[in-house]
């Protein structure tokens, strides 16, 4: 296939947007492959915060940075990505150029716990507010499920509002797959 595949895509728009000495956001750390991923862009002079709100998160991410080296560059927090400014340092902020929210829930772990509109769009926010312009935030919508179907409406309903003037938002998503594979709305700020 020529056509870009979804994650890969993604990872390409982080690539583009997000430098050596950077400062890059993992909104929901997971198991730790895009902290990784972030940690390498922005080298051993930048650094990357990552967020999620399960303690199993955070070890596992510990666990991949550390056998990558990577920790020393990287910040995991124990919090939901809604307090993102908050515990950000204030110098930092000016130095943000890519953040990915991968969204729903953690495969194999407690489907219960979720990422939810509200939270998601109060992150964007604050990122549209501290981030440098032309960077650009990821969002990796799981809407196979239920309530990730529910999670997609409300968050397309709101990057589509999102004022032009402040940012460009797209969608890059194939149409005709069966099981409603993820898709991706990138965020340039502008
Ligand atoms: N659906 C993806 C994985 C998503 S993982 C896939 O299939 O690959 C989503 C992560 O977000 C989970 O680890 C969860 O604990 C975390 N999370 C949920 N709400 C959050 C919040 N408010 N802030 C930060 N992380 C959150």
């Amino acid at each position: 296939m020529k056509l870009e595949r979804i994650l890969p895509y993604a990872k390409k728009l982080l690539t583009k947007a997000v430098k050596p000495g950077d400062i890059a956001i993992d909104a929901t750390l997971g198991n730790g492959y895009d902290t990784v991923f972030l940690a390498e862009l922005v080298g051993e002079t930048g650094k990357v915060y990552g967020f999620d709100v399960q303690e199993e998160a955070i070890a596992a991410s510990h666990a991949r940075l550390s056998e990558h080296g990577m920790l020393e560059r990287v910040t995991l927090l124990h919090e939901g990505h809604e307090n993102i400014k908050q515990k950000i340092l204030a110098v930092d902020y000016g130095r943000i150029t890519g953040a990915i929210f991968n969204l729903g829930y953690l495969p194999g772990s407690d489907k219960t716990i979720v990422t939810k509109p509200n939270t998601t769009i109060s992150a964007i926010e604050q990122l549209l507010e501290i981030m440098e312009p032309e960077g650009i935030i990821i969002l990796v919508i799981y809407h196979g499920h239920e309530e990730g179907a529910i999670e997609r409406d409300a968050l397309l309903e709101y990057c589509r509002k999102i004022d032009q003037k402040s940012a460009h938002v797209l969608t890059y998503q194939f149409i005709n797959q069966q099981k409603n594979p993820p898709f991706i709305v990138a965020i340039e700020k502008r």
